[in-house]
């Protein structure tokens, strides 16, 4: 059913790059087989999902949205992959997504722009625009996304799905082409958030593969979700991140946080404020964190061993052309941003003082969680804008994850969540539960509640 609707919509919404129709059909037929022979079958067994295009998939086409890597097969599955196998999940496609996770509207993908399912002319977020659409679109019932500095929550919020970022460490990122390190987590998207909390539970877990992976139990996420859900959150303490959700966030996006707020307090819960001064400094701290570990990241991508290669008569040469014609604009833009940045005499001025007002963020988060349970505000500060609208504007484009990317920066888990449309536009507003480090299964209690 999910193959056929993607063949009736997937034209003009543009949501995935690569479809394995084959592929997921064998598994579902594996499973329909075993199931009737009476084996024991995981949870999600026969339930399909859509993988973004920077998870590695052994046989698979695989491009981060870029053009340098079109035409790769990778010869191995990334850890989520052989989970997703294990649990005996069919692996639709693989989602587009702006090339190498930068951006916040799919624009930047080499393939051109996925369209927000609410409103074709508008973008579905970024950088995981493909799979938030994919599921808003009912091409897939889950997805697997990674957020950086918001490339979950951000499309979660603007097509009206749910998204989680996990932990740092949480869910292994061996064989996830990586962005900043520092920064990069894979996490499961899904329409509702017990889906959601299904697939985190499939997704999570120790990996010796990946040297940042935590080694403790995976969290018990659709427990807390049923919990929330049936015994509502008296005694939980929830506090508004004064910063986030102020001026410059659309007045729709304000109201129905309001109004998100009411339904908590209805549902038992105790509303304080809290303040994280450092906020104002996270988008700039972020900027220049993520172009630096980019640019390292990315130099890997030489014409020699992966992908794209354009020839010229010197081994110089010839990466040179190879990058020039493989990458976009924005990703030009970040790996000279971050080489500048972490140039000779300039290191300490700029990566360094980013590391310290990281410092900072994660002492705002740390006293905030003494006052509350959980953190929340909007997910993004306006409903989906015009494809277009940001594109020559990287300021105004980077501006979109000013309540999301402070998470990132402390390795602490969140959500976004539906809330709603905005009165004015009638388009998606996205609401945001943080969480401490390792609680990942509040979010899920605190979502599940306010659904
Ligand atoms: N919009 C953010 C950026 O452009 C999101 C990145 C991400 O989470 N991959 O950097």
């Amino acid at each position: 059913a999910h193959l056929d609707r993607i063949a009736a919509v997937d034209g003009p919404v543009h949501a995935f790059l690569h479809v394995d129709a084959e592929g997921a059909l064998a598994t579902a037929a594996a499973v329909d087989a075993d199931r009737a022979a009476g084996v024991d079958m995981p949870f999600l067994a026969g339930v399909p999902v859509a993988v973004k295009d920077l998870v590695v998939t052994k046989g698979l086409p695989t491009t981060a949205g870029s053009r340098i890597l079109e035409g790769w097969i990778p010869p191995y599955d990334a850890t989520v992959i052989t989970k997703l196998k294990a649990a005996r999940m069919p692996i639709l496609g693989k989602t587009n997504m702006d090339e190498f996770a930068m951006g916040s509207s799919t624009e930047h993908s080499g393939y051109g722009p996925t369209h927000n399912p609410w409103d074709l002319d508008r973008i579905p977020g970024g950088s995981g625009g493909g799979s938030a659409a994919a599921i808003a679109a009912f091409e897939a019932p889950l997805a697997i996304g990674s957020d950086t500095g918001g490339s979950i929550r951000q499309p979660a919020a603007v097509t009206a799905t749910v998204g989680v970022k996990p932990t740092y460490g949480g869910v292994s990122r061996y064989g996830a082409i990586a962005l900043a390190s520092s920064l990069d987590q894979l996490g499961p998207c899904g329409r509702t958030v017990e889906d959601t909390a299904a697939l985190h539970e499939v997704m999570g877990g120790h990996d010796p593969m990946d040297a940042t992976s935590l080694d403790e139990p995976v969290p018990a996420c659709l427990a807390a979700a049923r919990d929330g859900r049936e015994n509502g959150l008296a005694g939980v303490r929830i506090g508004v991140v004064k910063e986030l959700g102020g001026d410059g966030y659309q007045a729709g996006v304000r109201q129905r946080f309001a109004e998100s707020l009411d339904h908590l307090r209805a549902l038992g819960a105790e509303i304080v404020e809290v303040s994280c001064p450092s906020f104002k400094y996270a988008l700039a701290a972020y900027y220049l964190i993520l172009p630096s570990e980019a640019s390292s990241n990315l130099a890997k991508f030489d014409s020699v061993r992966f992908g794209k290669r354009v020839e010229r008569d010197t081994i110089e040469k010839t990466m040179l052309a190879t990058r020039a014609e493989g990458f976009g604009d924005e990703v030009k833009r970040r790996i000279i941003l971050g080489t500048y940045a972490l140039s000779a005499g300039y290191y300490d001025a700029y990566y360094g003082s980013a590391q310290k007002v990281r410092t900072l963020i994660q002492r705002d988060f740390a006293a905030a969680f003494e006052l509350a349970d959980v953190l929340v505000s909007p997910t993004a500060p306006t409903t989906p804008f015009k494809l277009g609208e940001k594109l020559n504007d990287p300021l105004s484009m980077y501006l979109q994850d000013v309540a999301t990317i402070p998470v990132n920066l402390a390795g602490i888990p969140a959500m976004s969540l539906p809330s709603g449309t905005a009165p004015e536009d009638g388009l998606p507003v996205g609401f945001q539960i943080i969480a401490p480090a390792h609680e990942d299964a509040r979010l899920y209690r605190v979502g599940a509640a306010l659904e």
